[in-house]
């Protein structure tokens, strides 16, 4: 529901909130986990406002947070926010209002609540920032048709995509040991691959090293084994969006995939942005699905609902820029490689978490399920390097004369995610952000 919190003209008494490209204004107050660098504290739930995070159980604690939200704010002192997801969207709201109330400067009262609520905010930039949850299990979907479409016309370029696709999210188990936060080094994997024209395989490091522009979205309360979720009520199982990059290794993935999907292609790390937005900060931004083409199937009606149908989808604007360490070296700004946009999906996020728990699979709070490389129609919105180059048919060319037709050691990889629509506040997501290590010298 739109509420007060949405008011695109609501400021905060924190300076940083207002100003012009900040990712985190008042309507937004995404959660991650974060300690003060070098204080030894134990990391915790917090708040982003502008340059800096509100520690949100310290709040309930000076008694800053009371009333239904004291409960969920509480929640939010532990190392996670897996107690928080667990708790459901009425305590989700109810912490959202408090926070927003606590942070605006026009609600009476506000100067006093600043002098109180100044010592629980720590910048940004003082403070490291954790994997916002602990993962149990990440599933990662194939949700862009266009992406589909692309990949499998380079294998089947009569026949690209599967007879199953348009009836059915396909996805497959990640891994979630090998997530990490947005910055931490990604080390190029050594893996066996045949090259092409090769006899025999051989192992080594790989040579064709991929990003996947993604966006995941985070289980709040689960369904009991054997239960599943009717798509009419899988929103209130859905607490928030971050940004993944599922990092691929496309020659180990070319050799291995056939016949049970990805395996060490794509398990070696996967980077997830640290602060996730809530599905109430997203609320302005909810839009109807891409419509599907003429002839299309449709969704049977286990995937079929009302909600999902008018506003199953989201606004989000996606980027995605490389630095390479020449273009750092000569100071060079980060290269966007391609825009497009979450809308454009061909399942939505409700789709694929009531497909998920559909056969009566448990999804537990923290779960991540991904969405699949975001490509767009067009060739600027392909989401990864073996659509944008063609499997390296069609390299590209840096600001600095360089050419990629896969990532090499040094290149760091950003993505960016936007929502933006007229009547409402523009809201980020923070950095998604990793940079690529040499492979060790042997396994
Ligand atoms: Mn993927």
């Amino acid at each position: 529901m739109i509420d007060h919190t949405h008011n695109p003209d609501a400021l905060s008494w924190v300076a940083s909130a207002s100003e012009a490209g900040n990712e985190f204004p008042l309507q937004n107050l995404p959660f991650g986990v974060f300690a003060r660098r070098g204080s030894g504290d134990a990391p915790r739930v917090g708040v982003a406002i502008g340059g800096l995070i509100l520690d949100v159980a310290a709040c309930a604690d000076a008694g800053l947070i009371t009333g239904a939200a004291q409960g969920p704010a509480r929640a939010c002192a532990g190392p996670s926010l897996n107690a928080l997801m667990a708790r459901g969207r009425a305590d989700w709201t109810a912490l959202r209002h408090a926070i927003f109330a606590l942070l605006d400067a026009d609600a009476p009262g506000a100067d006093e609540r600043q002098d109180r609520a100044a010592m629980f905010l720590v910048p940004c930039a003082d403070a490291d920032m954790f994997m916002p949850a602990a993962v149990g299990d990440y599933t990662d979907f194939y949700a862009s048709v266009h992406h589909a479409a692309n990949v499998g016309r380079m294998m089947r370029p009569d026949n690209p995509l599967l007879p199953n696709y348009k009836h059915v999210p396909i996805g497959y188990h990640g891994r979630a040991s090998s997530l990490v936060v947005s910055g931490t080094p990604v080390r190029r994997p050594w893996g066996q691959t045949k090259p092409d024209g090769a006899d025999s395989p051989l192992v080594g490091p790989s040579r064709r090293l991929d990003y996947e522009l993604e966006v995941g979205v985070f289980i709040g309360p689960g369904n009991d084994l054997g239960s599943p979720v009717p798509i009419d009520a899988i929103d209130d199982h859905l607490f928030g969006l971050c940004l993944v990059n599922d990092w691929s290794a496309r020659d180990m993935q070319a050799w291995e995939y056939q016949p049970l999907g990805p395996f060490l292609a794509k398990n070696f790390g996967t980077t997830v942005s640290p602060w996730v937005v809530t599905m109430d900060a997203l609320e302005p931004f909810r839009v109807p699905p891409a419509a599907r083409p003429e002839g299309d199937p449709a969704p049977l009606p286990y995937l079929t609902g009302g909600a999902d149908r008018l506003r199953g989808a989201f606004d989000v604007s996606l980027d995605v820029f490389v630095r390479s360490a020449r273009m750092r070296e000569q100071g060079l700004p980060p290269h966007r490689l391609s825009a497009s946009n979450l809308q454009d999906l061909y399942w939505t996020l409700g789709q694929m978490a009531t497909h998920h728990a559909s056969n009566g699979c448990n999804l537990r709070p923290g779960d991540l399920l991904a969405s699949g490389t975001v490509s767009g129609p067009g060739k600027g919105a392909r989401g990864c390097l073996l659509e944008l180059t063609w499997r390296g048919a069609e390299p590209l060319t840096l600001p600095t004369g360089e050419e990629r037709r896969f990532l090499e050691d040094g290149d760091e990889v950003a993505l960016q995610g936007t929502c933006r629509r007229t009547g409402a506040a523009t809201i980020g997501f923070g950095e998604c952000r990793g940079i690529v290590l040499p492979a060790r010298p042997s396994p």
